[in-house]
């Protein structure tokens, strides 16, 4: 019987291994294990709620264990740390367990590798970001980057006269979601007197963006609906902005220094560093380079999705690295890997549904298109926050079905109403 392991458990990883589980692992026609550094799996797009201290990653992660339980794959909680494709074995070294209890390295056999780890903050070899700034790479980031806000924000209102200074690198999905969540958290911990600081005069979020505007993948009058939203809301919009070094509480904007209390990375990503060790050939961000069935262009035996993926559809060009690629390329695979051995593999097509981007609570901003990029929709405020929520509900659909992915929309529902709007400690 053969062995599909699937190496990293995020967005495409954990929907794959799901699907393989239930067509192929539970009928014994494979194996199927998934192998992830975390025991619990956290959908990525969400990481700027935890950030903002709006979400508790407890109550939203996933078991790897009970998933695989369910859904008849295996999982192993550990990291991979080299692949030898000759003897076609990883190396993985165990992950300490909260009880403090190690399991012993090991390897692992595959007929079938799919790598599905995800990416990493790129840094475009700015000097001292990498030592001094802050990124949004996995769950820990997060809750670590609202940690040092909410200390922030209550060491100033005991400094006397202190500001607290937010800079986010980047203009992109990422940098404008965190901004918008973290002035309407900086707003709610003034309501709740976690801080005494007024918020609008003393919490100052910068964006500060390289290019010409915000959100450069949506249409420029999106651009500009989100940057009035932002300004609206108190926060500093500033384009044409160049990092050109970063220490530990200054920012260099074109070479003039401005005071950083906290500084937030979110100005691109590149696939992991361990890819330089597969012996594949890899794209310009470090990603593995696929083929039309996202097998790598050296190895017929290991395939790759997601963000560490360098996938060129030869209509739409690069796919980005967007969870909508890694769920569209974790369905191909799973109905591609459960075909019968010896049948030639599909061609794996992307499909751009458009994009969406929230700006807080009750707002977002997108296009959505209909069939053909020339279609196009512009959608904002309460409609496309709406259609941003219900990405996360498709996600919980394909782990889940629907019923399940219903009711934890209902506990998450509920528990909005009756527990703070945001972290207080
Ligand atoms: C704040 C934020 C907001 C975003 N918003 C959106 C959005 O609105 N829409 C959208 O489409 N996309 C969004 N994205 C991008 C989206 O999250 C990614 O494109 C998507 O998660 C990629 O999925 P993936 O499966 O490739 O990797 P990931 O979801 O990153 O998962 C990678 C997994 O691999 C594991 N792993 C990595 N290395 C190893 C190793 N050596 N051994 C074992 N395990 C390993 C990790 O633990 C992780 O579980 C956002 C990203 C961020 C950070």
């Amino acid at each position: 019987m053969q062995t599909i392991v699937i190496v990293g458990g995020g967005a495409g990883g954990l929907e794959l291994a799901t699907r393989l589980g239930d067509t192929m692992g539970r009928k014994g026609r494979a194996k199927i294990i998934l192998v992830d550094r975390s025991p619990t799996h956290f959908w990525k797009p969400l990481l700027h709620t935890v950030a903002s201290g709006k979400r508790d990653p407890q109550v939203f992660q996933i078991e790897y264990s009970a998933q695989a339980a369910e859904h008849g794959f295996q999982f192993i909680h550990a990291e991979m740390r080299s692949v030898d494709r000759a003897s076609r074995t990883l190396e993985l070294a165990p992950c300490m367990r909260d009880d403090g209890i190690a399991p012993p390295a090991r390897t692992l056999e595959y007929s079938t590798l799919v790598l599905a780890l995800g990416a990493v903050t790129n840094f475009y070899g700015v000097p001292g970001a990498a030592g001094h700034v802050c990124t949004l790479d996995h769950v820990g980031d997060a809750k670590g980057f609202y940690r040092r806000f909410l200390g922030a924000c209550v060491r100033a209102s005991q400094g006397g006269g202190e500001k607290v200074n937010v800079m986010i690198v980047g203009g992109g999905a990422t940098g404008v979601e965190l901004a918008a969540e973290l002035a309407h958290s900086a707003r709610a911990l003034a309501r709740y007197k976690v801080h005494t600081l007024d918020p609008a005069r003393d919490v100052r979020i910068s964006i500060l963006e390289r290019g010409s505007r915000i959100l450069p993948h949506l249409p420029p009058e999106m651009s500009a609906r989100a940057e009035k939203y932002l300004a609206s809301r108190g926060i500093e919009v500033c384009t044409g902005a160049a990092v050109t070094s970063v220490e530990a509480d200054t920012i260099h904007v074109d070479g003039v220094p401005r005071p950083a209390t906290m500084t937030l990375w979110a100005a691109g990503v590149e696939g992991p560093a361990i890819s330089k060790t597969f012996g594949l050939s890899l794209g310009r961000m470090r990603q593995i380079m696929v083929n039309a069935s996202l097998q790598s262009v050296d190895d017929p035996n290991v395939f790759a999705i997601g963000d560490c993926a360098s996938f060129v559809c030869p209509v739409k060009g690069a796919a980005p690295p967007r969870a909508q690629v890694a769920h569209q390329q974790a369905v191909f695979l799973a109905g591609a890997l459960a075909r019968r051995e010896g049948a030639p593999l599909p061609e794996f097509r992307y499909r751009d549904y458009g994009s969406l981007v929230s700006l807080g609570p009750v707002a977002a901003v997108g296009v959505l298109f209909g069939g053909s990029v020339a279609r196009q929709l512009p959608v904002s405020g309460a409609t496309a926050n709406l259609l941003y929520g219900m990405m996360y509900q498709k996600h919980l659909m394909a782990l889940h079905g629907v019923v399940r992915a219903a009711a934890v929309m209902l506990v998450d529902w509920l528990r909005k109403r009756i527990t703070p709007s945001v972290k207080l400690h």
